[in-house]
């Protein structure tokens, strides 16, 4: 029986027939194609024109690979002469698989997409072979607007203005404006250059008046500036200090605690006993419930030796609990002013910097416990915006800011190739 060694497989690219292919040495697979469609748009009057006019030059555009292959489509565009213009100008025939002036073909651009979400353009580019950082911020260019639009925009009810730093350790943060819609996706709507309250009231002044009534909740971080724009702009809307900026704070304010407790033991203890100290920074940071068995030995040991750490590390954990289970804010304020009185007659002064941002914030931190329920908001932006901190870094141009972080959060929905209905 004679051996079969290939297949025939569909090109999938529409109106056009394949005149060969060939097997590069270098393992490239070119497909040289003609267009099979007999008109064209007059690029002048807009008319369907048929006046065949010979070739344009040919084009050599990379397509999806096959088995491994990396693969180019060659094709020369028809010409077409315009009956109805004056001096019969003559117009290149555009398919519709690639865009003119790319070299990719749209099939390839939506795969350079997808690689590239939560990717870098270098790595990629890396992945890819034989392709520049300024062919994929083209192809970027191509498919990401770089503002958001309202007109395809889902409604949405909950607004959320979070900063992200560009830079370790410099003060430049640019703030994220994000919409939750009740389908629980998450969409970019603008990134402002900086977060006074002006850059912020003017930001908000600026989206269609409809879309400004609808919002009914604003998740932001205990900053002033924002929550006077908010006060001003939606007066309407309540605003809730969500649970993860609050943690920061009493996550931190321990932390420290840890650290100064830790220098202090090591200074006092016997070598012998200090030593069995290390590695307790995770153990102490985990949530309880996410403890390994070797690791809650390593906090058991250290706490053992520090009660007021323990003191410390329970009431974090209290804290944490009540922002789990409570669900109501008259239920949240009387819990969280319980605990409070527990820090105060406690002899710990760790937490004085949390207690003040408590006094001043206690009304919109309690909001969250209104509102997390039906909302179910905060979990996933701030996951979401977790991930997005960390991509951050480095890229400083406010314009490819927005592409990227659009690319991250909805490029799987709008680019994935089995189709889905977007928006
Ligand atoms: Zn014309």
């Amino acid at each position: 029986m004679p051996k079969r060694t290939s297949i025939a497989i569909p090109l999938d690219l529409p109106d056009i027939d394949v005149l060969r292919t060939e097997i590069t040495t270098r393992r490239e697979l070119v497909i040289g194609v003609e267009s099979t469609l007999p008109t064209a748009t007059c690029h002048r009057c807009g008319q369907t024109i048929d006046r065949f006019y010979g070739y344009d030059r040919p084009i050599r555009l990379r397509h999806l690979p096959i088995l491994g292959m990396v693969v180019y489509i060659e094709l020369r565009p028809k010409r077409f002469r315009c009956p109805f213009c004056e001096g019969q100008p003559t117009t290149t025939q555009q398919l519709d698989w690639y865009t003119p002036k790319s070299p990719f073909t749209k099939a390839y651009e939506r795969q350079l997409l997808l690689t590239l979400i939560n990717g870098t353009l270098s790595d990629v580019c890396l992945k890819e072979g034989d392709l520049g950082p300024d062919a994929l911020l083209g192809v970027i260019d191509r498919w990401l607007d770089a503002a958001v639009d309202w007109r395809v925009l889902p409604a949405f009810s909950v607004l959320g203005l979070d900063e992200i730093a560009r830079k370790k350790g410099h003060r430049d943060d640019v703030v994220v404006v994000t919409a939750q819609c009740p389908d629980g996706t998450l969409h970019l709507l603008g990134i402002l250059p900086d977060r006074t309250k002006a850059t912020v009231r003017n930001w908000l002044f600026g989206m269609p008046s409809a879309v400004r009534r609808g919002i009914r909740t604003v998740c932001v971080d205990m900053w002033e500036a924002y929550v006077n724009a908010v006060e001003e702009v939606l007066p309407q809307a309540a605003i809730v200090i969500d649970r993860f900026h609050v943690a920061q704070h009493y996550r931190d304010d321990v932390d420290s605690f840890r650290k100064q407790e830790l220098k202090r033991l090591r200074k006092e203890l016997p070598k012998q006993d200090a030593k069995r100290l290390k590695h307790t920074l995770w153990p102490f940071r985990k949530r309880k419930a996410n403890l390994e068995p070797d690791e809650q030995d390593r906090l058991d040991r250290l706490l053992a030796y520090s009660p007021a750490l323990e003191d410390a590390y329970d009431l974090r954990e209290e804290l944490t609990a009540i922002f789990d289970t409570t669900r109501s804010k008259a239920a949240g304020l009387r819990r969280l002013k319980a605990w409070r009185h527990k820090v105060e007659a406690s002899a710990l002064t760790c937490f004085a910097p949390f207690l003040k941002l408590l006094d001043t914030w206690m009304d919109r931190i309690a909001n969250y416990f209104r509102h997390h329920q039906s909302s179910g908001f905060v979990e996933g932006l701030n996951n979401k915006l977790k991930v997005l901190k960390r991509r951050c870094y480095g890229i400083y141009n406010l314009r490819h800011l927005f592409q990227r972080i659009t690319l991250d959060l909805e490029g799987y929905r709008r680019f994935r190739p089995t189709p889905t209905p977007t928006h």
